[in-house]
């Protein structure tokens, strides 16, 4: 506490003396206060806090929005939230907020009082040492670029299960890099590092080569199966992807119908207008579009129905522990109506247990993804996965 930097944002000026006298009493030491979500933005653009308090309801930017900046923006280490809105809706702001890498100290309906605010504080201490401990060491952009050269960079493949009959509607193909000194390298540690340093472009061009040579492979066995690719947010700018893309499933014999490309909630936030001008064109050419993480960010139902994608992938952060948390069901129950009435075929993502499994199963969620069922696996393996673990798996749960 001694060090402690937090700012206050509030509209009401009631409630901000407020906040700031409880935040005077229980001791922290620099304390600085915004009228709303903009103003609060510039001060912290100047000089980061260490937690926010954010009020959720206000005028010019309101607290998702802010939100949002601070999370993509690195400008605090935490945040609290408040509203005096229903705990269904705070608690699903705060669900986004950690699903963005920002923690949540705390997600409290007004008025706060001394000790929730103290509860909340203590956490910062906890989640400051959680960080430290995942940062990992990041590649160099070179070592990436010779990695590409040398072949390096291949595909896992993850099923997608109806949920219902357990059929095999499709694969997730997912970038790993094999690097003979240190194994297993995670997508995680690299994707950004390639679109930081413009080697996305060679690296997606790469890989959809891989997945489109696997396809035709599995093809040639009699096995079909949709296959979907993740696409960079980046890569929606890139004008001439879309005839790339098209002429390169073709060489390979194979109809656009069977490929999806899954694109991130956050991609369609941006440069909306570039990004959707390329999903319409690759929706026109037959391709399927996935709305990926969804649940994860702010995207929300109106901006979704501008996108013309036709399956939404609802993101592990609102699926993984559903049935043990009311809350959490609530907002997948509600997400889940929300895609039947856009027509969106729904995707339950990071399925790991058995109990969030029946209640996607209950929810009638079509597709369902995860480590309960598969993890991502090397493309030879997964002939025989269908033939042992699959077999297996319907005669259980059937
Ligand atoms: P994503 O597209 O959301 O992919 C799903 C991630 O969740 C994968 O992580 C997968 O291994 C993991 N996963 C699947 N089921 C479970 C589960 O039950 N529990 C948990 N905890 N995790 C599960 P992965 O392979 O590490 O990929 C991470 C992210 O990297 C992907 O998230 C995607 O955004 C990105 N990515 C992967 N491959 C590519 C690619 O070829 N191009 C681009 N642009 N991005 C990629
Ligand atoms: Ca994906
Ligand atoms: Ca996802």
């Amino acid at each position: 506490m001694s060090q402690l930097n937090l700012l206050v944002v509030d509209d009401s000026d009631t409630q901000r003396e407020y906040a700031l006298a409880l935040c005077r009493e229980i001791g922290v030491p620099r304390l600085r206060d915004a009228r709303n979500g903009a103003l609060a933005l510039e001060q912290l653009r100047q000089q980061r806090a260490d937690v926010v308090m954010v009020d959720l309801e206000m005028p010019v930017m309101d607290g998702v929005e802010l939100i949002r900046h601070i999370a993509h923006e690195t400008l605090a280490k935490a945040v609290i939230i408040l509203s005096a809105k229903d705990p269904v809706l705070i608690a699903s702001v705060g669900t986004m907020a950690e699903a963005d890498g920002l923690p949540v100290l705390g997600t409290f309906n007004k008025p706060l009082n001394q000790d929730l605010l103290r509860c909340g504080l203590k956490q910062l201490a906890r989640v400051s040492a959680e960080k430290v401990d995942t940062t990992r060491p990041e590649v160099t952009p070179n070592q990436l670029s010779n990695a590409l050269r040398a072949g390096h960079l291949s595909l896992h493949y993850q099923p997608k299960l109806t949920s219902k009959g357990l059929l095999l509607k499709g694969v997730e193909a997912l970038a790993r890099w094999h690097d003979p000194e240190k194994g297993t390298i995670s997508p995680g540690q690299f994707i950004a590092v390639a679109e930081r340093h413009g080697l996305i472009g060679t690296l997606t061009r790469h890989l959809l080569e891989v997945a489109l040579q696997q396809k035709q492979q599995w093809q040639k066995r009699g096995v079909n199966f949709n296959v979907a690719f993740n696409l960079s947010p980046l890569s929606l700018a890139d004008p001439g992807l879309v005839d790339w893309i098209a002429s390169l499933t073709a060489q390979h014999g194979i109809p656009p119908q069977e490929i999806t490309l899954e694109v991130t909630e956050n991609a369609l936030l941006g440069e909306l207008a570039s990004s959707i001008q390329t999903l319409a064109r690759l929706r026109l050419k037959g391709f399927s579009i996935a709305i990926d993480d969804y649940g994860s960010g702010f995207a929300n139902a109106q901006q979704l129905s501008r996108v013309p994608a036709n399956e939404l992938k609802i993101d592990r952060a609102l699926v993984h522990n559903a049935a043990t948390r009311p809350q959490q069901h609530t907002i997948l129950q509600n997400t889940v109506a929300m895609a039947r009435q856009l027509q969106l075929i729904t995707v339950a993502e990071g399925v790991e247990h058995r109990e969030d499994f029946e209640l996607l199963r209950q929810l009638q969620v079509e597709l369902i993804q995860g480590y309960f069922l598969a993890k991502p696996m090397p493309a030879d393996k997964l002939i025989q996965w269908m033939q042992t673990d699959l077999a297996r798996m319907r005669k259980e749960l059937g």
